[in-house]
């Protein structure tokens, strides 16, 4: 039998939770709340229901699960109610805005006995399930360096992400999901973190931030996120001790070329204006094989095929506790570093 969802908040997101949940094979939707009587009207024009406060959805027994869909400084204490009131949780990202406040809600979970997991949907992104795939395959050895990065132009959008009381910035707004994407390609303890942030159309929150999280091998991850960037840099790109793999835009393949033979006979020189050069010169497909990989099969209502799951006691819940705090941890180390201009020891490396 479906589930039953209620969703609070009808913005941009809370509108997508309430679609998926009306074309779901798992879900389905009870209603939603707003603060705003514009959002709730439209919802009713939809011909969906709408609950006239947060009392009336926690009230309603048939509710399996809350779906927090608000600004990010009202994610605690709507998670914390729902969950006190036997609901199950769904919060979006990030989760919030500080380790304490995280760990509290998961507090809450454990003493109600019921389910809590952040929405992290951009784990079925493609192109970072290509790149996972390629790393933990094994088929380039151990990474050196990955650079996430996602390029706008168009500034921080002009709402509440402009202001640092409702949870702004692109460290909270973007840098959580390349984080936590990060995160679970690269299984090893951190060791420390480095953060620049930029504030070229915003001084309140980040515009968008330089991250370097380097690992206990020595392994690193570069994210980035710039929102003033009228040309973007590839979406990804791996160094790895056998060759380098790059994915230059959401919509491409992920490109890869393997080195083969590190000795070459014979290299052609590459003419430049000023002079020759051999060390810079492109290989050939001697000494590397060159190919692209096929797009991995997504489909993002894996989300909520396994939190209904995991409701059921069936199955693990796939964004757990545990990660939810590391990379509100990580996000806390990044924002300790800009502000210090030092590198945080993340203490997990003893
Ligand atoms: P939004 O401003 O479009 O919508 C927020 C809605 O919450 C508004 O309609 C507002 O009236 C309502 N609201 C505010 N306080 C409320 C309250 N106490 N009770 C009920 N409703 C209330 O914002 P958004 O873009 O939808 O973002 C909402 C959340 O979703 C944020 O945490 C954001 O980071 C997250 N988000 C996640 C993704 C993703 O891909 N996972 C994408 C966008 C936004």
């Amino acid at each position: 039998m479906k589930k039953k969802i209620a969703v609070v908040g009808y913005g941009g997101q809370g509108g997508w939770h309430a679609d998926h949940a009306l074309k779901s094979d798992v879900v389905e939707l009870a209603g939603i709340y707003d603060i705003r009587e514009v959002r709730n009207e439209m919802a009713r024009e939809k011909g969906i229901f709408v609950y006239d406060s947060m009392d009336a959805v926690l009230a309603d027994s048939a509710v399996d699960a809350v779906v927090i869909a608000v600004p990010n400084d009202l994610h605690k204490d709507l998670v914390i109610r729902s969950l006190e009131a036997g609901k199950h949780v769904i919060c979006e990202k990030p989760v919030e805005m500080s380790s304490e406040a995280v760990q509290e809600m998961v507090d809450a979970s454990l003493r109600c006995d019921r389910l809590f997991t952040v929405h992290h949907n951009r784990r079925w992104d493609v192109d970072f399930l290509a790149m996972k795939g390629l790393i933990k395959g094994g088929e380039l050895g151990k990474v050196i360096n990955i650079e996430s990065r996602v390029h706008g132009s168009r500034g921080i959008p002009s709402d509440w992400r402009c202001e640092k009381e409702h949870g702004g910035g692109m460290i909270l707004d973007w840098g959580v999901h390349l984080i936590d994407q990060i995160l679970q390609m690269i299984d090893e303890k951190i060791k420390s973190i480095y953060c620049i942030t930029t504030h070229i159309t915003n001084d309140e929150v980040d515009d968008g931030f330089k991250l370097t999280i380097t690992f206990e091998s020595g392994s690193t991850a570069y994210v980035e996120v710039g929102t003033y960037n009228f040309i973007a840099m590839p979406r990804f790109y791996l160094q790895c001790e056998k060759g380098t793999a790059m994915i230059t835009d959401w919509r491409q393949q992920c490109h890869v070329v393997k080195c083969k033979h590190w000795h070459e006979s014979d290299v052609m020189p590459v003419q430049t204006a000023a002079g020759i050069t051999k060390t810079m010169a492109p290989r050939d497909n001697v000494t590397v094989d060159e190919y692209d990989l096929a797009r991995p099969e997504s489909d993002v209502h894996d989300f909520y095929r396994n939190f209904c799951k995991a409701m059921d006691g069936a199955e693990p819940q796939l964004v757990t506790h545990a990660q939810i705090q590391r990379v509100m941890r990580v996000m806390e180390a990044a924002f300790e570093s800009a502000e210090k201009g030092q590198v945080i020891d993340f203490g997990e490396v003893k």
